[in-house]
């Protein structure tokens, strides 16, 4: 018999035609494997058993890096070929280049880097078919070196020969290279082994290094030496939000963070995201690392060069982005001299240039289930995700903070990196660039935009600015809802419970405490948090103790008098000004966030009067939380249409305990078991009115595990079902995801 077979999904340049081949090869069958627009497409005769059995093992055996969508299988006459061959792919047509996730470096390679009798031994840029920089590197498609931004470097002899030959594991190894052929580390004047010797003496010196790494520079120096943390939280004029660490090996991080498999699975995978972990007790970590944080943020190396650094500086070491305060993180050789010259004392740089900058992926383990990503950047795009429905060519614009933007066609969707928050220019220029180059990695023609409803978001004035295209608005806490039901591949009804921040709501008011009844195309906002003033606007997000007074005032429905707790914190004045800006409601609009009922609470608890970070307080209020039932405040489920979470008593209960002495851990244990008991109770009467039977829980709020967690079980104990994002963070990277799915339920209705 003999079968065509047409594999979609990241075939290309991930040794999948080799894999083909070496298979095909041992089962003694004829045919050919080459590559094509849509994928790889093979055909393979022989007989029945041993042509089933391919079938099969193509995919058990895949390479690594190999990520196959759909397989489509048709029989076809058998012509009596007999050797098999991998075929030149030169078509035409509509390239759909399936650039892989930059990988961290496998197995064989690193055994390489450290045997001194491999001609790679010590070189910073090994790497094979299963490993090394993908999409970082990629100009244009097709994936080919001539595209990439090894170009410049023309392979040598031996590395051309490994590179021709289907048997060896660097065939087609776009970034191949060696000592004699590729990239160079230098550091000033000292270039390869002294660059490499330097850097790791400076680093244990207490030096700061700027390291060109992967997907841009990274700002390190040791973990352990509190002067060199605190110099370069003080350069990078970053206050208090954690620093991230890489830990030379596995063993090195479980003196870091509590580690369970699935923390462990996390970090030895080949993404090599950032991992958090709740900090172990004998941590020998600076103070500044991570101020008031119960967590750590640890990861592994994932390039050669990262390997060679951690061995060599022989300490845990900081790797922070290579940026000052909330920059996009430096990638391009000249600016990172301008921009980080005043914040490292050398650069450890080389020239393989990064064509896309991409920030490290940060993840944390949930108790059961798939961990929760809460950036989702190097390492896993540009994987595509499915769509539920077939969209026609589209871009999404996705929100304003923790920005990405998604391009999609038919049932497929490119989720590009992280651009950060998208309130400059520079960011602009990196969401504009990013969006142009995946339209052209993806084939992608825009036909249609979609947005946010918020006019003043830069993502929103990008989309009104593409001509020829059909516009799509989407409201936020529907592209929320819209994202993680589609890329569980449903398309709804659905009740979901979105808390957020902020997100503008369909009624121009600020909502983020959200019960909504919908599916992909359309929605219901059935519920919501009592609202309450914001007073000051944006200034009330930097200072959750304006957020108390609101809230504390809304419960008294007075003017309310400056806690014992916050009396350290605010000038009485300064209380009594915003607690009639809140009464009045000038210059404080109105708004449901849940975000800012946590900020509220955190303030109240005494913990947090002002924040440094976005999320600040509320990541606190959960770390603080004590383990344990310690009960739970009353926060009233009011079955009203819409229904209402009634938090005013809530916040009495909170200003009444801690008016008491009850430590901010029992109030804030107590905080999370009233919202997630709430929360469950109301999504099981909207599921019971609507007769539905699933539940979504999204919306940046969920990034808090501990509140997750807990609402998921109340809700399953109910017998209802719970979805949750899982390939996509529950923030606002989602959001332009949740808008593609939207928009392509919308143009099929
Ligand atoms: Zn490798
Ligand atoms: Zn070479
Ligand atoms: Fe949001």
């Amino acid at each position: 018999m003999r079968v065509r077979l047409r594999i979609e999904g990241t075939v290309q340049g991930v040794g999948f035609r080799p894999h083909v081949h070496r298979l095909a090869s041992a089962l003694g069958l004829g045919g050919f494997v080459l590559n094509d627009e849509s994928g790889v497409l093979l055909e393979a005769e022989g007989d029945d058993e041993s042509v089933e059995r391919f079938v099969v093992r193509l995919r058990e055996e895949a390479p690594p890096l190999a990520d196959i969508q759909r397989v489509l299988r048709e029989d076809v006459a058998v012509c009596g070929e007999d050797g098999f061959r991998i075929l030149a792919s030169g078509r035409a047509g509509e390239p759909d280049a399936l650039v892989a996730p930059d990988a961290a470096t496998c197995p064989e390679c690193l055994a390489e880097l450290f045997d001194p009798a491999d001609r790679r031994y010590r070189y910073p840029f090994v790497n094979c078919t299963n490993c090394g920089p993908r999409f970082t590197i990629v100009r244009g498609v097709p994936y080919d070196r001539a595209l990439t931004t090894m170009a410049g470097f023309e392979m040598c002899a031996r590395c051309g020969d490994e590179y021709e030959d289907p048997a060896d594991r660097r065939f087609h190894a776009q970034p191949n290279a060696c000592p004699e052929c590729g990239p160079t580390v230098r550091l000033g004047d000292a270039v390869g082994e002294d660059a490499l010797r330097a850097a790791a003496g400076a680093l244990r010196d207490g030096q700061i290094v700027a390291v060109k790494g992967v997907g841009g520079y990274h700002l390190a120096c040791r973990a352990d030496d509190e002067r060199a943390v605190a110099t370069l939280r003080a350069r990078k004029h970053r206050e208090e939000k954690p620093f991230a660490l890489m830990a030379p090996d596995l063993e090195a991080a479980r003196e870091l963070i509590e580690l369970g498999p699935a923390e462990e699975a996390l970090l030895l995978g080949r993404e090599r995201p950032i991992v958090l972990g709740p900090r172990r007790s004998g941590a020998r970590v600076a103070r500044a690392v991570a101020p008031g944080s119960s967590d750590l943020g640890v990861m592994l190396p994932y390039s050669p060069l990262h390997h060679l650094l951690l061995c060599d500086a022989g300490a845990v070491l900081v790797m922070t982005s290579g940026n000052v305060s909330d920059e996009p993180i430096a990638h391009r050789d000249d600016d990172a001299r301008d921009r980080l010259g005043s914040i490292a004392d050398h650069f450890l740089t080389h020239d393989r240039p990064i064509h896309t900058r991409t920030d490290d992926s940060v993840v944390r383990a949930r108790r059961r289930g798939a961990p929760v990503l809460l950036r989702r950047s190097r390492g896993y795009v540009p994987a595509s995700l499915d769509l539920p429905l077939p969209a026609p060519p589209l871009v999404a614009c996705g929100a304003e903070l923790k920005s990405t933007f998604c391009v999609a066609r038919q049932r497929r969707a490119w989720v590009g990196h992280h651009i950060g928050d998208l309130q400059n220019l520079e960011t602009l220029t990196s969401f504009r660039d990013g969006v142009a180059h995946f339209e052209e990695l993806f084939a992608v023609a825009p036909e249609v935009v979609a947005h946010d409803l918020h006019r003043d978001y830069l993502s929103t004035g990008y989309a009104l600015e593409r001509e020829g295209v059909r516009l799509i608005a989407v409201q936020h806490h529907h592209a929320h809802l819209a994202a993680c039901l589609a890329e569980h591949g449903e398309i709804g009804p659905a009740v979901g419970a979105i808390f957020d921040g902020t997100g503008l709501g369909a009624d121009g008011t600020i909502w983020g405490g959200e019960l909504l009844v919908g599916d992909l195309a359309t929605f219901q906002r059935a519920g919501h948090l009592h609202a309450v003033r914001l007073p000051g606007g944006d200034q009330a997000v930097r200072e959750p103790w304006r957020m108390a007074c609101a809230w504390l005032g809304e419960a008294l429905g007075d003017e309310p008098p400056l806690p014992a707790r916050l009396a350290g914190a605010v000038e009485p004045s300064r209380w009594q000004a915003i607690a009639r800006m809140a009464r009045s409601g000038l210059a404080a609009p109105v708004t449901t966030s849940m975000g800012r009922l946590f900020d509220a609470v955190a303030a109240l608890a005494g913990m947090r009067a002002r924040i440094t970070y976005e999320g600040q307080a509320a990541a606190e209020l959960e770390g603080a939380a004590s383990a344990g039932s310690l009960g739970a405040y009353p926060l009233p489920v009011l079955d009203a249409s819409p229904i209402v979470l009634d938090a005013r008593p809530t916040v009495l209960a909170v200003a009444a305990d801690a008016a008491a002495d009850v430590a901010a851990a029992t109030i804030a244990a107590r905080f999370h078991a009233a919202v997630a008991g709430a929360t469950a109770e109301a999504c099981a009467l909207l599921a019971q009115r609507h007769g539905l039977a699933t539940v979504v829980l999204s919306g940046g709020v969920f990034q808090n595990r501990l509140l997750l967690d807990a609402a998921a079980d109340a809700l399953e104990r109910m017998g209802l079902r719970v979805l949750v994002p899982e390939r996509l963070p529950p923030n606002d990277g989602a959001i332009s995801y949740g808008q593609a799915a939207v928009a392509a339920a919308r143009i099929a209705a």
